[in-house]
């Protein structure tokens, strides 16, 4: 397959805004594809936006933005809004997103996939859409009880190195999430191998997302 390179702009850094509804989804769902753009792209800067962290859950976002991004994180945003509750307060997370247009004009979004089961997820997705409307998005997965794995049309693959330390630094960010039953290295590796099988990556690893729209 012919490859698309991000990496095309002549007039300053590519600009991503990574969008999450929970600490840790933006970096299950994008963050070995966060860790090969840094590669690819030195000089890539990351606006990074979770809408619920509280608590404990606040340092473990900022501790994993930090370990993905790191000097190329040039904005952390972290709001307090209520876990699960999001459709039921929209107004107040739409109004994060008007902030965030007045402030970033991003080459790249990843967001959530509008086919979410997680309500939380389904509403960052509308939004993503709603506020940004000539951009290009990527819309990433995010595994869960619910099963609701679909087809992506996006896929990135990555080296073996970076889906290890995508899942170690998920591992060691995110404490107060490992007793959860699907919480653990196989179930991000897994997810990873069979995207990579689906778009045959020499690695053996990718991850995939969704996208709407893209113009060549
Ligand atoms: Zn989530």
């Amino acid at each position: 397959m012919i490859k698309i390179d991000l990496d095309q702009k002549k007039d300053g850094p590519l600009k991503v805004l990574c969008l999450g509804a929970h600490s840790d989804d933006i970096e299950i769902g994008c963050g070995g594809t966060i860790l090969r753009l840094i590669e690819e792209n030195p000089r890539v800067t990351f606006y990074w936006v979770v809408f619920s962290a509280i608590g404990c859950r606040k340092a473990e976002a900022e501790q994993a933005a930090k370990s993905f991004a790191g000097g190329h994180l040039e904005r952390l945003l972290l709001n307090g809004f209520r876990d699960g509750f999001m459709p039921y307060i929209g107004a107040d997370v739409k109004a994060v997103f008007e902030e965030l247009k007045r402030d970033i004009s991003p080459d790249l979004i990843f967001t959530h996939q509008p086919h979410d089961a997680h309500q939380d997820h389904r509403l960052i997705s509308e939004l993503t859409w709603n506020t940004f409307r000539n951009h290009l998005i990527f819309e990433y997965e995010i595994p869960k009880y619910d099963g609701d794995m679909g087809r992506p049309s996006i896929f990135v693959p990555l080296a073996t190195e970076n889906c290890q330390a995508k899942v170690r630094y998920i591992m060691d960010s995110f404490a107060s999430q490992r007793e959860k039953n699907w919480f653990d290295e196989s179930t991000f590796h897994g997810l990873m191998r069979l995207r990579g099988m689906e778009c045959n990556a020499t690695s053996r690893y990718a991850e995939a997302f969704y996208c709407r729209k893209l113009v060549l």
